[in-house]
């Protein structure tokens, strides 16, 4: 499989970019004729059916892209990248000469929806790009990746978008970079592209997230890129433009691949630090609600302090450490001076 994907691991970090979605034909063709040029830049992406989270929002141009898309390649000779989310998107994307598709995270949700696209796609050349699910599932990632495999494609690529979360922040979606790191274990031929764009929501972040993903091993990135980002009809905060993302693309560190043992610990490591980011913003978001309650103690002529409340709270959180395995010292002593902090907030 190594040699069919070698597009995507030639062992040099492959980029694909342009905007989220095409909107104009020039809007397109400059961003494309701006990106030329960018170390790495294989693939010029754009979205023309944009499944968006609740209906009204701009939709995507459809076919009508196509055309702009195959200037794009005449001109200079990117290959091109769109999004498929059903079998008549696959067949139109084929017949305008589209090299790569990928399957996006509202779609590979759905096992028979990948089916069907599988069948669509069945005896041609295209790589697909599969990009993970909404929601933390690593088997309904793999799964997808499985009934392409299962189709007999065997130009593809795995593409990391992170995850939707309830405290996902600072980011749009979590990285939970263990997940990706499991499905390479799963599928270790498998190139596995990285879209920090998805992930942190915002440009301020994508130089970061870009350098753990090559940090961890990770074979490209995915960036969506925009002429005039302000201008964006979808993705405003999250889209740089051409010159910003070459500045990104320069500043990124090319590690070498590290040794087995030490990617171990990175791993382990990466996870530690994900949690704790998890575990400051629920702690933040705790201080908020009772800056709340304390108004409300206020206004109602109540102490901060409440005995009763607070005996029966330390009763619970005790009770519950049991089952997860903490001791009740120790989940005793976190309370203690979690509810500390709390009454100094209060008074
Ligand atoms: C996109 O790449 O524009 C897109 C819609 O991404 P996702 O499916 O990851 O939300
Ligand atoms: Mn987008």
């Amino acid at each position: 499989m190594a040699g069919h994907n070698s597009l995507f691991n030639s062992g040099k970090t492959v980029i694909v970019a342009g905007p989220c979605a095409a909107e104009s034909r020039d809007q397109v063709l400059d961003t494309a004729r701006a990106l030329k040029g960018i170390p790495g830049l294989l693939a010029f992406r754009a979205g023309l059916w944009k499944p968006r989270t609740r209906p009204g929002d701009f939709e995507g141009v459809g076919e009508e892209g196509l055309k702009w898309l195959q200037e794009v390649k005449e001109e200079t000779g990117l290959m091109l990248a769109v999004e498929v989310a059903i079998p008549s998107h696959v067949e139109a994307a084929i017949a305008a000469g589209v090299d790569i598709v990928w399957i996006g995270a509202r779609t590979v949700v759905s096992p028979f929806v990948v089916d069907e696209i599988a069948s669509a796609l069945r005896g041609s050349d295209v790589y697909v790009m599969v990009k993970n699910p909404i929601n933390p599932d690593l088997s309904l990632w793999a799964g997808g990746i499985e009934r392409l495999m299962k189709t007999g494609i065997k130009k593809l690529a795995a593409v990391h978008r992170g995850f939707d979360v309830f405290y996902s922040k600072p980011y749009r979606n979590l990285p939970f970079w263990e997940i990706p790191i499991e499905l390479k274990s799963i599928f270790p031929d498998l190139p596995m592209l990285c879209d920090p764009s998805h992930i942190g929501g915002q440009r301020d972040y994508l130089e970061r997230i870009s350098q753990k993903a090559l940090d961890l091993g990770m074979d490209g990135l995915m960036i969506e890129s925009h002429i005039d980002p302000q201008k964006a009809l979808t993705d405003v905060a999250q889209q740089v433009s051409p010159a910003e993302l070459k500045k990104i693309i320069e500043s990124l560190k090319q590690r070498e691949q590290q040794g087995q043992a030490d990617a171990s610990l990175e791993k382990f490591r990466t996870s530690i630090d994900e949690l704790d980011e998890q575990l400051l913003e629920i702690l933040s978001k705790r201080m908020e609600i009772v800056t709340l309650i304390g108004k409300l103690k206020k206004e109602q002529n109540l102490a901060p302090y409440q005995a009763g409340r607070w005996l029966s709270l330390l009763d619970d959180r005790i009770q519950k450490a049991g089952s997860l395995k903490l001791s009740n010292d120790f989940v005793k002593k976190v309370f203690e001076t979690i509810h500390m902090e709390s009454i100094k907030h209060q008074e």
